[in-house]
């Protein structure tokens, strides 16, 4: 029996803007299964950064609730709620935001560090994800000696080396042309396959859509649909309910 291990209730979010209120989610709720990933698509400003953002602990709803790997995120003290976010959450942005004077293993090992953990115990891990990843031949490069794509991948494997309960992904090949962008799609898809990692991926890109397992389409704020699997890089079905949707 598959796991509900994400779980957000009637999600509001709103933004004051000087004399404005905006609402940038409006009574949103899903639930994501251990080893599912799941694509939230929806155009520029329909709420999906929102959306991570609150999925991830980052922010806070103005109403509704998340669960998250059997916390109730709104229980937690601040303290509580900077460990959840350091060790229960990875997060992959459009621009990789490596720390340009570390190699590509030190900047996996990144996380662990900063929760006080000791590398030497970890070190079979990093071999495991620079492996996944495709790096091995790379970790003592310095992010600059690597291309984008490659610098994505180290992103990626940053994001899982605390063995995260959910990987939040906001538009990771927004910053990259096609071809390395689905190499990106394809390492997430395989950390998912070969891994079970669950991954949460926000885009507005139907192709990059067609490699998760459900999408979730977001249209001002609201969850407008939802559509199933469909075939890795195929995204005509895609394309045409966006279009039913008005999106
Ligand atoms: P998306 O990620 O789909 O582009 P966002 O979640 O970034 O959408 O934004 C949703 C809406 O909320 C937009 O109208 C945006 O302008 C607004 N918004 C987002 N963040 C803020 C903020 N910090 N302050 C005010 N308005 C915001």
């Amino acid at each position: 029996m598959a796991m509900t291990i994400l779980h957000a209730q009637n999600l509001s979010k709103q933004y004051r803007v000087g004399a404005t209120l905006v609402n940038a989610l409006r009574d949103v709720s899903l639930a994501v299964e251990e080893g599912e990933f799941l694509v939230v698509m929806g155009p520029s400003g329909s709420g999906k950064s929102t959306l991570l953002h609150l999925l991830g602990a980052v922010d806070q709803p103005s109403s509704g609730e998340v669960n998250l790997d059997g916390q109730r995120l709104a229980d937690l003290s601040d303290k509580e709620a900077t460990l959840l976010r350091r060790r229960r959450v990875g997060l992959v942005f459009q621009f990789f935001n490596l720390l340009p004077t570390l190699t590509a293993e030190e900047n996996i090992a990144l996380p662990l560090l900063i929760d006080g953990q000791q590398l030497r115990d970890h070190q079979e891990r990093i071999d495991q994800l620079l492996d996944l990843v495709g790096l091995s031949e790379r970790r003592r490069h310095l992010p600059d000696q690597l291309s984008g794509g490659e610098q994505q991948r180290v992103a990626i494997a940053r994001a899982m080396v605390t063995e995260p309960a959910i990987l939040l992904a906001d538009e990771p090949t927004g910053n990259l042309d096609t071809r390395i962008g689905d190499e990106i799609l394809e390492l997430l898809r395989r950390a998912c396959d070969q891994r079970g990692q669950t991954i949460v991926m926000v885009t507005h890109d139907a192709r990059a859509a067609s490699y998760g397992d459900r999408i979730l389409f977001l249209k001002d704020g609201q969850i407008a649909g939802e559509m199933g699997l469909v075939p890795d890089g195929d995204s005509s079905a895609i394309l045409q309910r966006l279009g039913e949707l008005e999106m």
